[in-house]
């Protein structure tokens, strides 16, 4: 069995239409989705045209800075999104994984006592995860390629785009 899990462009297709399946088959209709950025973006994008909801926010946060190498604690970058903004709506905030939890327990916790109701949503949880996500599409306790954060950062160079 390999090291890793790796998540394909073509899968994650499949992975968040059956991730907005799970939500809907709830009958949980958000009104925002919150995004944690960066990964949770595309799942964030996915979701919310499969659920057919157009209010989307963004929280940055930073926390791992290498494969299982972390900063101490999660932290949120500026520009934090405006609380009075979520005041009193469903909110589904969108992750591509609950690793330790630490990062979706900040934002869920930062929606807490402002919103009407908070749940997540995320590609993979694993066995560790403190948060218990209401919407997930596979568990594993590997380390997860995605396909928007497994190649390396492309440079311009004299008018040619190279890899890193
Ligand atoms: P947590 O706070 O749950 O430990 O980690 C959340 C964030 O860490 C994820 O949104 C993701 O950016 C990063 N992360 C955690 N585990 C993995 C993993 O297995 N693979 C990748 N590529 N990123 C991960």
């Amino acid at each position: 069995m390999s090291e890793r899990e790796t998540l394909t462009w073509d899968l994650f297709g499949t992975a968040s239409r059956e991730l907005a399946g799970q939500v809907a088959a709830d009958g949980y209709r958000p009104d925002i989705i919150l995004s944690i950025a960066r990964g949770g973006l595309f799942v964030a994008g996915a979701l919310g045209y499969a659920l057919d909801v157009k209010n989307l926010h963004v929280a940055n946060v930073e926390f791992y800075t290498g494969v299982d190498e972390r900063l101490p604690v999660p932290i949120m970058l500026p520009p934090v999104p405006n609380v009075v903004d979520l005041s009193g709506s469903r909110v589904l905030v969108a992750d591509d994984v609950a690793d330790t939890g630490a990062t979706l327990k900040l934002v869920r916790d930062f929606c807490s006592g402002h919103v009407a109701d908070v749940r997540c949503a995320v590609v993979y949880e694993k066995p560790h995860s403190t948060v218990r996500c209401e919407y997930v599409w596979r568990r594993t306790d590997r380390w997860i390629n995605f396909p928007w954060s497994t190649l390396p950062p492309v440079v311009e160079n004299a008018g040619q785009v190279l890899d890193a």
